[in-house]
């Protein structure tokens, strides 16, 4: 069953239906203390009602967003791959974007190497280029958020049957 108490959680507005749609995935968090993650797949319906909101479980209060685990490369910060198995040859700065170590950045100025901003290094969550990763990959895990019209189309005709 899942860990969501339905009638504690009228105000988000969600379903019965769409309840029995969310499915946990895995549980994040330190082992020892109170705070843990849950990780959940919902439909993108549902997800544009609980993004942002807060639901309760049980006394606790919890935050909803979507899970950013978008992968950033140490190498080139490119998102999407590691290090590992990065084509790049040379190392980019995640500081100032020049060809060397980020360790060894002496640069006094900021530029990031996914989006040019000065503003921020590619270490940012404000990063625009992290944003769209994080997107494209909760598209991949069927959170459906750019791929709306599409989405929606094919909920709908099965929510049409009531
Ligand atoms: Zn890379
Ligand atoms: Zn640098
Ligand atoms: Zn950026």
């Amino acid at each position: 069953m899942i860990p969501w108490a339905l009638s504690q959680n009228t105000a988000l507005e969600i379903s019965v239906e769409e309840v029995t749609r969310i499915k946990p995935l895995f549980m994040l968090g330190p082992r020892e203390g109170h705070t843990v993650h849950w990780v959940i797949e919902v439909a993108p319906e549902t997800l544009q009602k609980i993004e942002g909101k807060f639901a309760y479980l049980g006394m606790t209060k919890c935050k909803m967003k979507i899970y950013d685990s978008v992968t950033q490369c140490y190498n080139c910060q490119r998102f999407g791959h590691t290090a590992r198995t990065c084509i790049d040859g040379q190392p980019r700065c995640r500081m100032c974007s020049e060809r060397h170590d980020s360790r060894t950045c002496k640069s006094l100025t900021v530029k990031c190497p996914n989006c040019h901003s000065n503003k921020h290094d590619a270490a940012s969550m404000k990063c625009p280029a992290r944003t769209a990763a994080t997107r494209k990959l909760t598209r991949q895990t069927d959170f459906g958020i750019n791929d709306k019209s599409k989405n929606e189309k094919s909920k709908s005709s099965t929510t049409q049957s009531e």
